[in-house]
């Protein structure tokens, strides 16, 4: 068989995983602030971080429908956010949680430190990867039942992003524990927790896959090197695919910065993306 003739890709200055890192600082910086200032001086005006969670909008719709009222610790600011979020993600697919969400940062710097450290990369069996992607929807059945059993914002004591970002104020014992085994995992599985237990990452994946936009291969210009595998954090096999599957994709364009051969990969809007 021929070989491919791959003309250099020419290098460049921009980089989009370090505009990815400034947007993550961003957003994870105006967590923390917004934190603290719930922390220092809770008024009105400065709601605990729970408030800024979409996620908490989706679990306080059952007890609104029914009754009109939030679940405890929730208000209007997390459906505005909740609808939000649904809209960006039908835009932008799985962006939120590479591009955005501060718990995903954290735990994917913290991988990256640790990568820096010690240069072994550490990846679950294929199988078990697959098996325990599933997780994520136990983990979002169960917060949403003892939801509503409970009338209350239930998995609060257990949230690493709500332990997290109130530095353990008011947490319990196990949500401590549970957040720093998370943390511990993330130092060897890159995304950890999102890959396997977030109940938000569970919630948006159907919307991602109808989303927008998304990375696309063309199969005539890849010269089939694997690269682009190796360097998903979400572990898609892209080199297999060729509109790659927008439910699973973050959009960290991790794979169109490595890729060797020039316009092999590509971000694509329309919709009709996805496999
Ligand atoms: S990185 Fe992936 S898309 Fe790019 S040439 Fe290699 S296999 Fe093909
Ligand atoms: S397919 Fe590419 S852009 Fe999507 S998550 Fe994997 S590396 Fe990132």
């Amino acid at each position: 068989m021929e070989e491919k003739v791959v003309p250099r890709k020419p290098k460049s200055f921009f980089k989009w995983r370090y505009l990815r890192y400034l947007s993550q600082a961003i957003f994870a910086g105006s967590v923390v602030f917004l934190s603290w200032r719930h922390l220092a001086f809770a008024t009105k005006m400065a709601g605990p971080i729970d408030t800024y969670c979409p996620f908490g909008g989706f679990v306080t719709i059952p007890k609104l429908a029914m009754t009109g009222e939030f679940v405890r610790r929730t208000s209007d600011s997390n459906i505005v956010l909740l609808v939000g979020l649904i809209i960006a993600v039908l835009v932008f697919g799985g962006a939120f949680c590479g591009w955005a969400c501060p718990l995903g940062g954290v735990f994917e710097w913290l991988y990256r430190l640790r990568l820096k450290l010690f240069k072994k990369r550490i990846e679950l069996p294929r199988k078990l990867h697959n098996a325990l992607r599933w997780l994520r929807y136990v983990v979002l059945a169960l917060i949403l039942a003892m939801t509503i059993i409970k009338a209350d914002l239930w998995f609060k004591a257990y949230d690493p992003y709500s332990i997290l970002f109130t530095w353990g104020h008011a947490a319990d014992i196990v949500g401590i524990i549970i957040l720093v085994v998370l943390l511990l995992g993330s130092l060897f599985v890159e995304r950890f927790f999102c890959l396997y237990l977030c109940p938000l990452g569970g919630l948006i994946h159907p919307f991602a896959k109808v989303s927008a936009t998304g990375i696309r291969r063309y199969e005539d210009i890849c010269i089939n090197c694997g690269i682009c595998d190796k360097v998903c954090p979400y572990r898609i096999p892209v080199s297999k695919q060729v509109k790659i599957d927008r439910g699973s994709c973050i959009e960290c364009m991790n794979c169109v910065e490595e890729c060797p051969a020039p316009g092999s990969l590509e971000f694509t809007i329309g919709y009709g993306g996805g496999k």
